[in-house]
This record gives structure tokens, sequence and C-alpha cells, in this order.
């Protein structure tokens, strides 16, 4: 169900850039504020498409960014009021912008940008706001009442009665997806994927469908692309689609997608595109389905694209998918490496060391491919994944397989903007771990995310009748532990360099150096004093570190070492590591097959989501020092079509250098399409 790998802590992991690529002027990072840096990534190899391709792509890109408002309301139904109350300030505020107030002010919108909406992309807390109550009162009396967006009748007073408890009432709407165990999730949840409805009514709403359902062999995915409400006793979904909610963006994202269509590279692309703009039109889950297996077959165009409504982390139940998209052509000298990979898929999953009962007997179909980005849209934008692997539904998996790629120019960016950041000098050990680090890492680490991508969440299979749903609120990081164990195995495998995808038998060494520190360490630098961990990528990354940490303590695998009232990790035994390794994917792998939701909480709760408070406090201080941004969004490039006097396309060019602010306010002029 969750494919998407959030930027593991590149600044842990990617620290090195190749000898061999060459330096340019260009400008990665844009700006910086609160807990954030923002990046700019580029686009190499554009020239080379063909017209069609540029002319392709174009459409997509604007398709891209025409559901932009979708995703703030999906995430919180008061996040666009927000967002064009501060935008409208921010550009027509007439008094003193030098005060402390306003450039708090700044800051908070550029927040609310970063996480679309009044909450933190990662962490779900809702932002503090800097600037006074009084001050933010005061500013919005003095502009002009045409700039807000009022509704019907209401007044500025009615706004700003809803927005100062929206902003300034800290317990009001206080985090975005809750996944504390032992309350109801829905109704401690600022979301806005459901109304009124408790977590139990919603759950009994889509297991009452799929128990129905339950003997298909080809299940819907229920729920995926509405809203549930609740009004006098009953339950009601209301659709996304054009003529129901969010139709207006719908249409444009429509309108644009029709006119990609005829200039796509093949047939198969037509076909998937129609499709799409049917599911759009209908609502349809099984036409989503016929879109998504269409989707999977086609391999042969060089260009390709997500939109839609794909990933459910945003929904504290996992039912219900955020809208997102990615536009994106092949990487083709990268991509030979995760065809390798791909290749010999079967050979992976029949030496997989879990219990032979829950292999599949054939992996099927399993893509692989390093893409360059041209578009970051909705749920991928600002903060975007590194590696996406869809459809989600796993009857398609098994069936026809999935599509897994690698963002590389987007990784690129990270690795450029990390170089010179101070982190492996101030964390790692010594000389040893920094140096190998510093040739290996960069290589390995993309070849964790092939591995984690290509071969991770396609392995394994679950006994008949369980669904990846019995692991309810532990599912997500129960799967991203599996995918990432696997992962972790196989880069120390030998075969690696018999696939030549590793030069030698230490290299492994980078990747899990720089897992295990960042597990038990280093990503706590993203945790906020006394709060547990409670993204799911975290959980998983600090359930396998400290799994393997406590397993293997007897036999000192790895170790804490202190040095001048510091904390180091230290890896001593390496080979002992990947059978623990091993032996956890094992464990993780029959608990999915079996949908033992027991086992799953006890394993998530007793290592993924707690924190020591001394070390963290401690890391969190030796981070400040060294004046980082634990986060990073980006801006997107800009495309201009060139046109003929008939308006058709003749050129597509790139530009790098708008920045987030202008970025921000010209998307939601141009591409403001919701009320
Ligand atoms: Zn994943």
């Amino acid at each position: 169900m969750k494919k998407k790998i959030l930027p593991i802590l590149m600044i842990a992991s990617m620290l090195v850039v190749c000898g061999n690529k060459k330096e340019t002027d260009f400008q990665y990072s844009v700006d910086k504020f609160a807990d954030i840096e923002i990046l700019r990534y580029q686009v190499p190899d554009f020239d080379s498409l063909t017209l069609q391709q540029k002319q392709y792509i174009y459409y997509l890109n604007e398709a891209a960014l025409a559901g932009r408002d979708i995703i703030y309301d999906q995430n919180c139904r008061y996040n666009l009021c927000v967002r064009r109350t501060l935008e409208a300030i921010y550009e027509n505020y007439r008094g003193d912008r030098k005060t402390d107030d306003f450039a708090a002010l700044t800051t908070y919108l550029k927040q609310v940008w970063m996480g679309n909406g009044i909450h933190h992309h990662y962490s779900c807390d809702k932002f503090k706001p800097n600037f006074s109550q009084e001050f933010f009162n005061n500013a919005v009396k003095s502009i002009d009442k045409e700039k807000f967006p009022l509704e019907n009748a209401q007044t500025i007073d009615d706004l700003l009665t809803v927005l100062d408890k929206v902003i300034f009432d800290p317990e009001f709407l206080k985090k975005r997806v809750n996944q504390e165990d032992g309350v109801d999730l829905l109704l401690t949840s600022a979301e806005n994927y459901y109304e009124n409805v408790t977590q139990k009514e919603a759950e009994d709403f889509y297991n009452k469908m799929k128990n129905e359902n339950k003997n298909q062999a080809q299940p819907v995915s229920y729920g995926l692309n509405s809203k549930l409400i609740k009004g006098n006793d009953s339950l009601q979904e209301k659709a996304w689609k054009i003529g129901g909610m969010y139709s207006e963006a719908i249409e444009k994202i429509v309108e644009n997608l029709s006119k990609a269509k005829q200039f796509a590279e093949n047939e198969q692309q037509k076909v998937v595109i129609g499709k799409l703009i049917d599911f759009y039109t209908t609502a349809d889950l099984k036409t989503f389905d016929d879109y998504s297996i269409e989707w999977v077959k086609e391999t042969a165009g060089m260009v390709d694209f997500i939109n839609g409504f794909t990933e459910v982390y945003g929904d504290p139940l996992g039912i219900k998918a955020s809208w997102e998209s990615v536009v994106n052509f092949k990487n083709i000298a990268a991509t030979k490496r995760t065809e390798t990979i791909s290749a010999n898929a079967q050979w992976f999953e029949d030496n997989a060391p879990i219990n032979p009962e829950f292999r599949k007997e054939e992996v099927k179909g399993v893509t692989a491919k390093v893409i360059t980005v041209t578009m970051l849209g909705g749920d991928c934008y600002p903060s975007t994944p590194i590696g996406i692997n869809l459809p989600n539904a796993n009857w398609i998996r098994a069936q026809f397989g999935s599509k897994s790629v690698t963002m590389e120019n987007i990784t690129e960016a990270y690795d450029r903007a990390a170089l010179k950041s101070g982190f492996a000098d101030e964390f790692y050990w010594s000389d040893y771990e920094r140096n190998i680090v510093k040739e290996y890492g960069s290589l390995t680490s993309n070849l964790h995310t092939d591995l984690h991508e290509c071969l991770g969440h396609a392995s394994g299979k679950l006994k008949a009748g369980i669904s990846k749903d019995n692991l309810k609120a532990y599912g997500s990081t129960i799967e991203e532990a599996r995918a990432d164990l696997f992962a972790l195995y196989y880069i120390a495998d030998p075969k690696m360099i018999e696939l030549n995808l590793l030069p030698n038998d230490s290299a492994f060494k980078a990747e899990y150096y720089t897992y295990i520190m960042n597990g038990l360490m280093t990503q706590l630098t993203r945790i906020l004093p006394d709060k547990n961990i409670e993204e799911a990528h975290m959980r998983n990354r600090s359930l396998i570190a400290h799994w393997v940490y406590e397993r293997g303590k007897a036999e000192n695998v790895v170790e804490f070492k202190q040095k001048d009232g510091k904390t180091y990790v230290v890896i001593n035994d390496y080979a002992k590591l990947r059978t623990l390794f091993g032996e956890l994917l094992n464990q993780i792998q029959t608990i999915t097959s079996t949908g033992d939701f027991e086992a799953a909480r006890s394993l998530v709760e007793q290592y993924g989501v707690k924190v020591d408070k001394t070390l963290h406090a401690q890391v969190l201080e030796r981070y400040k020092k060294l004046n980082l941004a634990p986060y990073k969004g980006f801006v997107n490039p800009v495309f201009t079509a060139k046109t003929d006097k008939n308006g058709n396309i003749t050129d597509v060019t790139i530009s790098y250098t708008e920045n987030y602010v202008e970025q921000q306010l010209r998307y939601s002029k141009q591409y403001s399409f919701l009320k």
C-alpha cells in the first residue's frame, strides 16, 4: 500500500558526489526557514527529447499543477482559506513589513506552502505561529476585504473568528494524522477525509463492503476516492470527480490530460490517459483498477506520469488517497542498473531468508527504472519521495506487476546540497566510516532504494484470506520495514558483486552504517523534544535499528560508544548484522503474511515508537550546532511553451530562476481552481 520512500535522512546517507560528475554553478539551495531548506532540481537531457515528447511533458506538467488545491483541502478543510488569507496579507499589507510579526507571518506562510496546509508535512503537528493574533487581525482589517476568501455572506469578522481559532488555538486540529495507540484516530485527526465519523463507524462501513465482496479475486480499493460524511445518522461517500467534490480542479486536470493525449508517444499511453479521464469522470473504482493495469503495461515510452488519488498515508485508517502527480522521463544510463535487479527478481525471491511458504512462486513484471523528474505536484510537492512503486492494489501487483522508479535528479539535488554540511564529521565514529561512506555512500544509497522499491515491496505473499489491512495502523510501518529489510539483507549479498552492482564486498558497509546510525540516533533530529516517533518510515527505521541492536547485544554487533561526552554508533560485526536483518525480515514477512496484528503492534510499539530522551537531547544539541535544516522541499523548474501564430507549441524551454515565494504565489494565481 505505501510505496513511497520519503527522503531518508539524506544528510546522513548521501554525502557523496561521484568524483567524475562535473561541478556546475547551479544553485541547489533556494530558501531556508524554520526546519526547512528548499532545494532546486535540474532536468538533465531535457533538450535531447523530441518536440513531441516535450509537448507531451508540457501538458502533463500542467495537469500536475492543476490539482494543487485538492491536497490542501484533503489535508484539512481550513487550509485553502488559511493559505489565501495569508497570501492576501503578504501581497497587500502596506504597514511596516520590517517588523518581527511580519517576518514571522512570512515564515508561517512558507511553512503552510511546504505542508500544503497548517500541519507539518512530516510530523503532522500543527504549525505554531510566532506572530501575535492582534497583529494578524489588524493586518487583515487593514486590507480591502475583496482580497480575502469570503464565502457568501461572510464578513471579515466572521473570517477572523474562524481563523483565529484555526491558527492560534494549539489544541484545535492539533494533529493532521494521529496514529497514537488507543484513541479514536479519526476524531483526533485533522485531515479532511471524514466528517462527523468515528473510527469504528468508518471501519464498520468499509469492512462491510469488503466482507460483502470478500470472495472477489479482484477487489476494488473501497473508499479510495471519496470523503465519508455522516449526516442524519447515515454515512455517505462524496466522490471526488467531475460533477462531484473537487470538480473544478479535476476538470482542469482532465483538460490538460486531453491535450497531452494528442502528443502521446504510443497508442498504449493514449489508452492509459483515456482510462484515467474515465475515472476522473465517473469515480468508478473498477475503472481505476483498469487504468492502473493499463498504466503498468505501458513501459515502451520514454515519458511517464503519475496523476491521481494514489497514496494513503494522509488517512489514519489508510483507506483514502491523497492527490499527487509526478511527470518524468527515463534516465537511460541509470535504468540499466535497476533492469539488472529486475531481471534477477526470481532469484532474490527464491533465496530470501523467509519461510518458503510465504515466498512468491513467480514474481511477475517487476519493472524498474530510473527517472528524471520534470514536475512535482500535489502530495509530492514541495516535499517529495525519492522512489515510488505503484499501483498499490495487491491483486494487480500479483497479476500484472508494478512499476518502480527512483528519482535520480532529486537525489542528486540532495547530494549536492549536503556536500558541505559537516554532518559526517560530527556524527560518524571514525575516519573508517567517513571514508567508506564517502566512497560508496551515494552508490549504495541508490541501490538500497532500488532494492526496496523493485524487490522489497514486490516480494512475499499473503496467506489466503489475509489482507495487508489486517495490520491496520501498523500496516505501513511493517510494510516499509519489510521492504527495507529485503534491501538491507541483499545489499550485502555476493550476488551484488556478481551482477556488477557493487565493486567489492565492503561497499555495502556504507549503507549499513548510515542506516543503523540514522535509525538509532540521527533521525531523532526530526523529532521535537518529548515527542514520540509517529511517521511510518521513521518508525520502520527505528524498529529495525533497535531490534538488531537488542538482538545483537550479547555479541556486541552494534555498539554505542562514548567519546568526549558524545555518543556514537559503531558496528563491530557487519556479517552478523546481515544475519540479524535476515531474521527480522523473516519475522516481519510472517506477520504480514498471516495478518498478525498483535505481533505487529508489539514490534512497532516496542522498537519503533519510543525515544531515549537523554540521547535525543544530545543529538538535537549537536545537530543544532551544524545549523542544518532537517527537512527539504523543492521548487519546480519553469517550463515555457513557445507557440506559433496558430497556438501550436514549437518548442518548450526550461528555466531555473524562480524562487520559492514567487513560485508559490504564481501557482496560487494560475492553478487555484477550488472555491
Ligand atoms: Zn517503501
